[in-house]
Formats: structure tokens, sequence, C-alpha cells
């Protein structure tokens, strides 16, 4: 990575600010995945080692649309934080009044605050200079660790850095790293899996995926639109009319290197106790009937696919997994990553769906990375460059 990072920068008695991604679910005011919070304490253990005069974090939750709302507060972080690591975690109500920067003065030597949710002002998404300058006063330096927020040109990941200078955190660092060198440097075979509903939201990275991997497999309802593009019958499965042309030509530029599943699990119903069938690809999906997983022949044909790679990058599931009964091809496909990176392959999950099908079957510590950013990763893969990596200080 040629961004500089905390350890390229003198921290000591600084206020450090750090965008950090605590952009985690919350059900009835509790947090039911703290990946994201865990994920940044590396970062903030590694600036306390440097004897900082305080850290400063600050973080989007969710999607506010009108200001201030109190199911977007940050404030049940703080006190998560603040039991992951053991110590106190001040919580600043409102950043951008001169109470919070009283606040931040008033802490102890290397002590920690949160900011209030950053989208809670609506210059946040503008990427507005004015916000960022009331985010600045509360740091000598910045840092941002927030790499599932890095896709976004906003004031807390953008803009700010034209005010402090500003370097990456280790999960920055760490993310880049994997996502890049498996795309520019990968051990070979290279072979990605691609899933998830649709192939519009995905040629780039479908595109860019072919240029790069030796093999590129294709599950989910996104190999529905190519399994049309080929003239089969797709009864009532989810297909995308607009995006036929674009999965023809795919198929005719890259035949050899794309793998479409070789069966699917039909069922009589969108719903978890729908009537099921396995059928080949190549037979008619009837009428009524839809696709919601690949089959058990495709788990045995991309596990042999698989058996020599050397790296593999995953984004997106094999079917409707948030059904148990459709779940099934999602799960093969993790347990046959966690064989594989036992075996020495270097195994990479993109966040979102594919990351939460590998926690839900309990594999998270079976992989070599799974990405904290969803979106970010995706962006990466189509080989885009992230504005708020870009606008880091070069080594
Ligand atoms: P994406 O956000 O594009 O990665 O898509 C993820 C979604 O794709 C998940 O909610 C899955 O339920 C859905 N999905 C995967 N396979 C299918 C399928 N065969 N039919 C309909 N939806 C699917």
């Amino acid at each position: 990575m040629n961004k500089k990072t905390i350890r390229d920068i003198d921290l000591k008695n600084k206020r450090v600010l750090v965008r950090v991604d605590f952009n985690v679910p919350i059900e009835n005011g509790q947090i039911t995945d703290d990946t994201r919070i865990t994920a940044a304490i590396p970062t903030l253990r590694a600036i306390e080692a440097q004897h900082p005069r305080a850290i400063i974090l600050m973080s989007h939750l969710g999607r506010p649309k009108k200001g201030p709302d109190p199911q977007f507060s940050l404030k049940p972080i703080a006190e998560a934080l603040s039991k992951l690591l053991g110590q106190p975690v001040a919580f600043a109500e409102d950043p951008i009044s001169d109470a919070a920067l009283h606040q931040a003065e008033q802490l102890p030597a290397g002590g920690i605050m949160l900011l209030e949710n950053t989208r809670f002002y609506p210059g946040e998404e503008k990427n507005d200079p004015e916000l960022a300058k009331q985010f600045a006063r509360f740091g000598d330096v910045y840092v941002n660790d927030a790499f599932g927020s890095a896709h976004r040109a906003h004031s807390s990941t953008e803009a700010i850095t034209h005010d402090l200078p500003a370097v990456a955190g280790l999960l920055m660092e760490k993310e880049l790293n994997y996502l890049a060198t498996a795309l520019d440097e990968p051990k070979r075979p290279l072979v990605a899996i691609l899933g998830g509903a649709k192939v519009s939201d995905k040629i780039k990275v479908i595109e860019s995926l072919l240029s790069k991997a030796d093999k590129v497999l294709i599950g989910g309802g996104m190999a529905n639109t190519f399994f049309m593009a080929q003239g089969r019958q797709m009864g009532g499965s989810l297909v995308e009319p607009t995006a036929l042309d674009t999965a023809r030509d795919l198929l005719a530029k890259s035949s050899a290197k794309l793998i479409l599943p070789v069966d699917a699990t039909i069922a009589d119903a969108f719903k978890n106790d729908a009537n099921t069938r396995v059928l080949k690809a190549d037979e008619p999906v009837p009428d009524g009937w839809q696709i919601l997983d690949i089959g058990p022949a495709t788990i045995e044909a991309f596990r042999a696919q698989l058996a020599d790679a050397k790296t593999v990058i995953w984004n997106g599931p094999m079917g409707v997994f948030e059904m148990e009964n459709f779940a099934k091809g999602t799960r093969a496909v993790a347990e046959i990553l966690a064989d594989l990176t036992a075996k020495g392959t270097i195994t990479i999950i993109g966040g979102g769906d594919s990351a939460a099908a590998v926690q839900q079957a309990g594999l998270a510590d079976k992989m070599t990375h799974i990405s904290t950013g969803g979106g970010a990763s995706l962006e990466l893969l189509e080989g885009q460059t992230l504005p708020g990596v870009a606008a880091l200080q070069d080594k």
C-alpha cells in the first residue's frame, strides 16, 4: 500500500481524530453484530501505544434522513466499546458544539471519546468543507480506519483530509492489502465466486474479475440471467431482461472462464416451506417454479473448480440464504473455502451478505480475510480507486 499509516507519523501528545466504521446492526437498542467495532481495536491499541493526548472517534450509523434521530445514536456503541476496551469512552452528543470541544479538552491523557453520528449533519454526505472544519477541531492528526465508508467522499472521509495530516489506520491498511494484492499480484490460480441477486449491480465486477481471475464461478439469482441469455426457460425465476445483452456479451467473450451452475434447487413459491425439486440446468424451469439455490451437483462442480485455487475471492450468496432451505449452496461454498484455507489457500470474503453467511455458518475464523466493507470491497473489485483512500497522504 502506498499510503502513510499510523506507523509513519508521530502521534505522541497529539489529539488523534479517527474515522471508524461503527455502522453496526442495532435491534431494539442492542448491537447484534459487533464485528466492525472489534475490527477497529488493533488500530486504537496501536495509537494508544504512541501515547497520544487523546483519541477522538467518529462514525456514521445507518441512514438518518432528517438530522438527529435517537434510533441512529452512537451512544450504545460508546458503551459497547468501553466494555471491549476495559476503559471509559466518553460520548459527545453534539460534535459541532463548543461544549463537545470542551469535553474533549477535559479528557485525561490518552482518553477516548466518541462523537455522535456524523450523518446527523446534512453536510456530511455532501462532503461539506465547513462541516469537515468543525470535525477537524478535535484533532491534530486524522486517521481513516473506516474501510466500509471509503468508497464515499463525505465530510468525515474526504473533505477533512484537506484540514489535517491524514493517514490510514491498520484495518484500512489490512483491507487494502488483502483486496489489492489478491487482484494485482495474486497467487494463482485465482478463482472468483460471484453471487447475489442481479447481474446489473455487478457488471463491472464481473468484467474486472474476468480480466484478472483464472476462473469466475457464478451462482445466485445472477446466474439466472446468464441461463436466460443461453435461451433456457426460467419459469418464475428472478431474471433481468435488461441485462440479457450484457450476459450474452460476457458469455461470448469469456465462456471458458465463466463457470455457471450445472443444476439448481427450484421451489414452487418464494418461501422456506415451499415444495422443492432439483433440476438440471438445461431442463426448463416449469411455470410457477423458480430457482432459489444452486443444486448438489453444482456444489460438487464448484468444489472441483476450486480444488487447486491458491487465491479465492467470494462476493454474493449462492441462493436465497436468508431462508434455511435455500442456504445450502451458500453454506457449502463457505465450508469448501474453510477447507481450502486450512490447506493454505488465501480466501477473501467480500463484505455484506457473503460475510454474513460465513458468520452464520460459524466459519468466520476459518477464512484468511473477511472484509468489513460490502460496497467498498465491490468498488475495489471493480478496479476503482476509493475517494477516502485517494485523499490520504502518500508514502
Ligand atoms: P446482492 O445484494 O446483489 O449481493 O444480492 C443478495 C440477495 O440475493 C440476497 O438477499 C439473496 O436472497 C438474493 N438471491 C440470491 N439468489 C437468489 C435467487 N436465486 N433468486 C432470488 N434472489 C436471490
